[in-house]
């Protein structure tokens, strides 16, 4: 049987799955609503699973070109600039057996966009619906023009339409109490090492660079503060440099150097995880299915995962997509949601939901060899499509 997939959202989600499903022989039709590629975010870490998966997709080679390298990891007291650890990520990548890589994002995107082909792509069309059907699910744009397959798979983000659809009506999403400010910025050693992870952390915040490939960090601030505060694009330095005015020296570097009129401003949000994915012939998948708390660096990752145990349904249920779309549901909701939670964890502990279990982790920080901050990144990153 020839199976044909809509995929509506082109972000990391969407066109991995495309590839995935392309990998096996199925007809891909992929449809976004902006006009071009133009991500929202600057980098992501892609940890040692996400690779993986992105290996898998054919990419390797290209993967390790865009790829920071991290080679250690250090926290640092925010306050005084003096190291709390410092420990070598070896360890992390023998047990694992994958290097993770920062990449940026735009760069990351249009790498998938051109794996699959970027003139493939249908930019500019907004679903404005979709539907269940006894042979064929279909999606209609904003345009008036319409698609119908064997499935539709909505990687259409956080506020996914394709959600609403699949549980039957809206859900809300959750602040989670915190405003993540990200760029990318020159390699300046005064503000870490040019191959380290660097964490700076004090008064419940945390502001972080890791290198991604041409001598460029990605660095973000976290900065708890009610939901809805205003924000003029192109003030980040004024922002941040009220904000984190008495902080070392480093980040003091970071603020002069990093560029306001790039700098984004997030607020960050996530979803309880929920276990219905499918609807007949139509999924979700990524950030429509789980919307994560970026704070273990695994909402990308996990898409990449869904798009992997997307292709491996369908290469054991070849020619039954409902059969296909229900072993994926059964793959991934436990997974994904677990990294949901987790990420909701160590969210609280490092913005301060309880204060004094925020003192607490410093003090471990300041005791720790490594061995437990591994063991935690290990744990997120094992138990997807290809462990
Ligand atoms: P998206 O990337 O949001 O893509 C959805 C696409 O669908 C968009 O292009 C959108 O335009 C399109 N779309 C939406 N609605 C429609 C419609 N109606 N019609 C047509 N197209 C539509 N993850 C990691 O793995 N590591 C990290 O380090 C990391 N850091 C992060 C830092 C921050 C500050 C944030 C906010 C997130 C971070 N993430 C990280 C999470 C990661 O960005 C997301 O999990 C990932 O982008 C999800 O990919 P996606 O394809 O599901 O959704």
């Amino acid at each position: 049987m020839s199976v044909k997939a809509v995929i509506v959202g082109a972000g990391m989600g969407g066109m991995s799955a495309a590839i995935a499903l392309e990998q096996l022989g199925i007809e891909v039709a992929v449809y976004e609503q902006v006009t071009e590629n133009k991500p929202v975010g600057a980098a992501i870490s892609v940890w040692s699973n996400g690779v993986k998966c992105l290996n898998h997709l054919g990419l390797q080679k290209e993967t390790a070109e865009l790829g920071g390298i991290v080679d250690s990891m250090s926290y640092v007291d925010g306050f005084t600039g003096d190291t709390m650890c410092r420990f070598s990520m070896q360890p992390l990548i023998d047990e694992v057996g994958q290097r993770p890589y920062p990449i940026a994002r735009a760069e990351l995107q249009l790498m998938l966009m051109n794996a699959y082909g970027y003139d493939a792509i249908n930019f500019g069309k907004k679903m404005v619906a979709v539907h269940d059907g006894d042979d064929r699910a279909t999606v209609e744009f904003a345009d008036g023009t319409t698609d119908s397959a064997d499935i539709v798979i909505g990687a259409d983000g956080a506020k996914s339409l394709t959600r609403e659809y699949v549980l039957g009506g809206p859900v809300a999403r959750r602040y989670a109490g915190y405003v993540n400010f990200n760029g990318l910025v020159e390699v300046d050693e005064k503000i870490g090492p040019a191959t380290e992870w660097t964490t700076y952390v004090g008064d419940s915040r945390r502001v972080s660079v890791m290198p991604v490939a041409g001598n460029r960090f990605y660095f973000f601030f976290d900065v708890p503060m009610p939901e809805g505060v205003p924000f003029e694009r192109g003030t980040a330095r004024e922002v941040l440099a009220a904000e984190f005015g008495d902080w070392a020296p480093g980040v003091q570097t970071l603020i002069e150097k990093l560029d306001p009129a790039t700098t984004n401003r997030v607020e960050i949000l996530d979803l309880d995880p929920f276990d219905t994915w499918v609807k007949g012939r139509v999924a979700v998948l990524g950030d429509a299915a789980h919307n994560t708390t970026p704070d273990i660096g695994q909402g990308g990752c996990s898409a990449m995962e869904d798009a992997v145990a997307l292709q491996f349904a369908f290469r054991d249920h070849p020619d039954d997509p409902l059969a296909a779309l229900a072993a994926y549901q059964a793959a991934r909701t436990e997974r994904a949601g677990d990294l949901v939670l987790r990420a909701r964890k160590r969210c609280d502990v490092t913005h301060g939901k309880d204060p004094e279990k925020t003192a607490a982790w410093y003090e471990e920080l300041r005791g720790e060899d490594g061995t437990n901050i591994i063991r935690g990144i290990v744990g997120n990153i094992v138990g997807g499509p290809l462990t």
